[in-house]
């Protein structure tokens, strides 16, 4: 008996470290078929952005809205490209810990829960057969390279597997840019103009788009990637993240 009870410990050590069975924030054990990775309670304080939403940042504006916009306060003077942002989610805490273990713990298999809170937005709001392509925010070759897997093209490849809309990869990242974080609003939409273009021989015109990114901050990535995207012809260019404001 003792034997057969070692071994269960052991296979669930061996299979912990491929598919884990404790929740990845608060270490609670899970069921051996939970594949979500997270115990429910921690699911549960993920903070869903909730209609109405900002159409510039996507915050949930709860009772702040005016009767004619849906524009929070922080954005009322902003200017993009695009048309408008989906954020999926607060970036602070749970959600704010799986991403961080996604993209720099290389805790791939994360994937798929965060791919799957996309796409239970996507289908609650947004009108997603108007898409017509999916394109992730693309990553500077070195910046793959090092990191070895980008992100938003995971999370792009998550949805289109659930709800078909096809991905887009003419959009590139040309120029190698130092990281925005610890910038100034300002800073940051300096430091990333002309960072991209769109691949030779490669068409997005009249094309509506949906930008697949990780984190919306100021919005300054997005809104360089809608500028190239409409240059190149796109017909509508919305932002979805996975988490912003
Ligand atoms: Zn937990
Ligand atoms: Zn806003």
């Amino acid at each position: 008996m003792k034997v057969i009870k070692n071994l269960k410990i052991i296979l669930k050590k061996a299979l912990n470290l491929i598919y884990p069975l404790n929740c990845v924030i608060c270490k609670k054990s899970l069921n051996f078929d939970d594949s979500s990775y997270l115990c429910p309670n921690c699911h549960h304080k993920i903070i869903k952005n909730k209609p109405p939403f900002c159409i510039k940042c996507g915050c949930s504006l709860g009772k702040k809205r005016t009767a004619s916009d849906y524009i929070c306060l922080g954005c009322q003077n902003k200017q993009f490209y695009f048309e408008r942002v989906w954020t999926v989610n607060r970036y602070m805490g749970i959600i704010r810990q799986l991403i961080h273990l996604f993209k720099y713990h290389r805790q791939q298999y994360l994937t798929r829960i965060l791919g799957k809170l996309m796409v239970d937005f996507i289908k609650v709001n947004l009108n997603y057969q108007t898409v017509d392509v999916l394109v992730p925010v693309p990553l500077h070759i070195h910046k793959l390279r090092q990191r070895e897997f980008n992100q938003s093209n995971l999370l792009a490849k998550e949805i289109n597997q659930q709800i078909s809309i096809p991905i887009d990869n003419s959009l590139i990242r040309i120029k190698r840019t130092s990281s925005q974080t610890g910038l100034s609003e300002q800073e940051r939409f300096r430091n990333i103009a002309g960072a991209f273009k769109i691949k030779k021989g490669k068409e997005i015109a009249q094309k509506s788009v949906l930008l697949v990114d990780d984190v919306l901050t100021s919005g300054a990535t997005a809104n360089e990637c809608a500028r190239v995207l409409k240059q190149g012809g796109a017909k509508r260019v919305e932002i979805l993240a996975l988490a912003g404001k």
